[in-house]
C-alpha cells in the first residue's frame, strides 16, 4: 500500500452510517456457491512468500537489483504454471520511471469463445520500499505483508485457474512495480491497455492479506459503496467474506493502491481486497514486516475462499459486479 500520512486530525462523525455488507439473504438472484475440491497448499504459500520477502531481494525497491530477482522469480512461476505472457514477454516496461522497471503480466485465455473477450484482472504489487538509509540492526524492508502476501495470493490463483481451466472469461494476472513510488506501474499499464481497447470487466487487487482481522468477516474491499462487489462476493461464497471497514472509507484507501489507476481510466469496478485493518498489524512500512510475522494458515484459507469467487466472476453469463449509481 502506498504510504499513508496520518497527519490530518481524525474527525469522528457521531452518526456515520454503517452500510451492511450485503448478506446472502438480501439478493433475490442468489446462486448456490460453487464447490471446489482443490486445496491450496500451505507449504506452497509459505515457500513462495518466504522467498519473495527474503533479505536476498533487498526490499524490492523499483529499479534495483533486488526487485530484478523478484521479477525473474515471478516470470519463472508463470512459465512453470503455463500462464502466457500478455505482451511479447512477461515484462511490461514502465513508461513513467527513469530506471528500467517492469510490471509482470501474464494471461490465461477464457474457455468461452464470446466471454473470453472480457477480462478479469487479478493483481498485486511486487515492489516495496527497499533498504533503510539510516543505520540500524535490520535495514531491509521485506514487505512480507505489503505486498508479497497479495502477490502470493494472485500467484496461487493463477496456478489454480491454469490447472482447472475453469474461467470462461480471460484472466489477466498482474504484478505491479512502482506502487510505492505512486502507483506508477498501474498508471503506466492502464494507458497501454486503454489504447488496445482492453475489455475490462472488473479488477480484484489483493493488498496486505498476511494477518487476519479479529472481526466477523474475512476481508474488506476498498471503496465499499462504489459497487456491489462486496455483496456479490458474499453471494458467491455463501458467507460473510466481505464486511465494511469504516477506516477504509475514512482513509480513502480506494485511492491508495493500484485499483485506482484502473478505475480512473475504465470506470469499472476496480477495488482492493485486504485484511489489514490498522489494528492487527503494527509493522506497516516497518522493517519488521517480515515473513516470520505472517499467518500462513490465514493466507491459505483466504486464497481458498476466493477461488469460488473468482470462478464465478470469470463464468457468469453477464457482468454481475457493477458500479453503484
Ligand atoms: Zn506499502
Amino acid at each position: 500500500m502506498k504510504k499513508l500520512y496520518f497527519l490530518l486530525p481524525l474527525v469522528f462523525l457521531a452518526c456515520k452510517s454503517n452500510p451492511s455488507a450485503g448478506g446472502i439473504n438480501e439478493s433475490k438472484s442468489v446462486s448456490k456457491p460453487i464447490e471446489i475440491t482443490y486445496k491450496v497448499k500451505e507449504n506452497e504459500v509459505s515457500n513462495f512468500l518466504k522467498y519473495l520477502s527474503s533479505d536476498e531481494l533487498e526490499g524490492r525497491e523499483t529499479g534495483t537489483k533486488g526487485i530484478e530477482k523478484a521479477a525473474v522469480f515471478l516470470e519463472d512461476f508463470f512459465k512453470k504454471n503455463n500462464i502466457k505472457p500478455y505482451f511479447a514477454t512477461y515484462r511490461d516496461t514502465l513508461t513513467n520511471f527513469k530506471a528500467p522497471a517492469f510490471n509482470i503480466v501474464g494471461v490465461l485465455e477464457g474457455t468461452d469463445p464470446i466471454l473470453k473477450k472480457e477480462f478479469v484482472v487479478l493483481s498485486a504489487h511486487y515492489d516495496h520500499i527497499g533498504i533503510e538509509k539510516k543505520q540500524q540492526p535490520d535495514v531491509i524492508y521485506n514487505g512480507a505483508n505489503d505486498d508479497a502476501s497479495g502477490v502470493t495470493a494472485v500467484a496461487q490463483m493463477a496456478k489454480y485457474f491454469s490447472e482447472t481451466k475453469s474461467n470462461k472469461r480471460s484472466i489477466l494476472f498482474v504484478f505491479f512495480a512502482g506502487e510505492e513510488k505512486g502507483l506508477l506501474g498501474s498508471k503506466s499499464l492502464v494507458q497501454k491497455l486503454k489504447k488496445q481497447n482492453f475489455n475490462l470487466y472488473t479488477q480484484l487487487n489483493i493488498e496486505m492479506i498476511g494477518v487476519p482481522m479479529k472481526r466477523d468477516y474475512l476481508a474488506y474491499v476498498t471503496g465499499f459503496d462504489k459497487s456491489n462487489m462486496a455483496e456479490k462476493i458474499n453471494e458467491y461464497t455463501g458467507k460473510k467474506t466481505i464486511g465494511f471497514l469504516p477506516k477504509e472509507a475514512e482513509y480513502k484507501l480506494f485511492y491508495r493502491s493500484d485499483n485506482y489507476s484502473f478505475y480512473d481510466v475504465f470506470k469499472k469496478p476496480c477495488q482492493s481486497i485486504s485484511t489489514f485493518d490498522f489494528e492487527n498489524f503494527e509493522f506497516y512500512h516497518h522493517v519488521s514486516d517480515e515473513f516470520k510475522v505472517m499467518d500462513i494458515p490465514h493466507m491459505t484459507s483466504f486464497i481458498q475462499e476466493f477461488l469460488p469467487v473468482v470462478t464465478k466472476i470469470a463464468t457468469t453469463p453477464t457482468e454481475e459486479i457493477t458500479m453503484n449509481k
